[in-house]
């Protein structure tokens, strides 16, 4: 199947045995019937599975060109689930140029459980081989990286993580699998904050996990029920919901992006646009050849990096709205250093480029005019 008839179809067969409804129902349920002590129709407890949940789950996998999917309560509930793969000693290589939540988790938490973190810009991908050690288990790689849309070269990486026998587990979430595939680049493991582009109507808090390795899936999935961080039926129902209109949602959102972008690389107010699509872009020959377009997420910064006329030219916005998240078909708008990044130290922030004047921006999928008016007005 080609990809747009899987966001329909993909995994999606009799999701209702009962009476054929062609939409998986809410089976919002905690418990179900046994005929027998251990005899059942598939579920037990719906801790353990769901029919919702386990409809998305083979939704996702279908569209990552995975074999297992795994749904849990948030983007951060997944990455956990895969952080509870490691043990005190193990050493994982991160990106340094990532979600603030992720880098939040691995170092206000997972560090004092005795795992070591390495932060190291990923863009060079054999910068970390000096980091590697017989305990290093994991690379970390997100692409595009947020907020910079810098790109990280999925096949490179996941030869090394290959070489060295790690595991490769790449946040989708920016670029989802309509753009971009990491397992068929070769990485273990790919994640998703589903709360984004995925369930696309900022209505739910969700993420996903795509593996092909039976036995990681059976690691995993012994985690997701005996940790329990699983994606309720209804949060499952809407994000299911969301991938049936995903390719045609991130069509748009590519092209508005493209819009904003090249609106944005000429309006003399604008010091630097961040886009892979972007011929200047570092990056663009990469993107071009891991990504089926560049995605809807713009970063720029203005001239004279000043702190006071970004949070201005945010107030002044009227369509884009002032928010964190992103991947919404609502345009939205936010400020790293005091939204999405503020969890990380200001010098280690400025290191990666996140500086006073950098706005980030979710192009959503309405009419580009209204867009670039907006954006036009606010900047003065
Ligand atoms: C939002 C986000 C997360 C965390 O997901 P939640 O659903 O908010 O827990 C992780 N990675 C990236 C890139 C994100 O944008």
């Amino acid at each position: 199947m080609k990809f747009n008839t899987k966001a329909i179809h993909g995994g999606q067969q009799n999701v209702d045995p009962g009476y054929g409804a062609v939409m998986s129902p809410i089976y919002q349920t905690s418990t179900f019937e046994q005929i027998s002590p251990g005899q059942h129709k598939g579920f037990e407890y719906a801790r353990s599975g769901n029919p919702t949940r386990s409809a998305y789950e083979k939704a996702i996998a279908s569209l990552e060109n995975g074999k297992h999917g795994l749904a849990f309560a948030s983007g951060l509930a997944a990455i956990d689930a895969i952080l509870k793969l490691l043990k005190p000693g193990d050493e994982v290589i991160s990106t340094n140029d990532l979600y603030g939540g992720s880098y939040r988790l691995f170092n206000g938490i997972y560090k004092d459980l005795g795992i070591k973190f390495h932060f190291v810009n990923m863009q060079d991908p054999t910068a970390f081989l000096p980091y590697l050690t017989e305990h290093t288990k994991l690379i970390w790689a997100e692409t595009p990286t947020n907020p910079l849309i810098n790109i990280l070269d999925l096949e490179a990486l996941s030869k090394i993580a290959k070489t060295h026998n790690l595991l490769l587990a790449v946040d989708n979430t920016f670029a989802t699998a309509y753009l971009q595939r990491p397992l068929e680049w070769g990485a273990d493991i790919v994640m998703h904050s589903a709360t984004k582009y995925l369930g696309g109507h900022s209505d739910l808090i969700m993420g996903s996990v795509v593996v092909s390795d039976d036995a990681l899936a059976k690691k995993l999935y012994f985690i997701q029920n005996a940790s329990g961080g699983i994606a309720g039926p209804m949060d499952s129902f809407l994000a299911l919901r969301g991938l049936k209109t995903l390719p045609l949602r991130m069509q748009r959102h590519c092209e508005n992006a493209k819009a904003v972008a090249e609106f944005l690389q000429q309006h003399p107010k604008v010091e630097r646009v961040f886009w892979p699509g972007l011929s200047n872009h570092p990056q663009h020959d990469l993107a071009t050849k891991q990504m089926l377009d560049y995605g809807g997420m713009v970063a720029f910064t203005t001239k004279g990096n000043s702190y006071t006329e970004a949070l201005k030219f945010l107030e002044r916005l009227k369509i884009f709205t002032l928010a964190e998240s992103l991947g919404g078909v609502e345009s939205l708008a936010g400020h790293p250093v005091t939204m999405t990044h503020a969890s990380i130290p200001k010098a280690d922030r400025e290191k990666t480029g996140i500086v006073d004047s950098l706005i980030r921006l979710s192009v959503g999928i309405e009419d580009k005019t209204d867009l670039l008016l907006d954006l036009d007005k606010a900047l003065g």
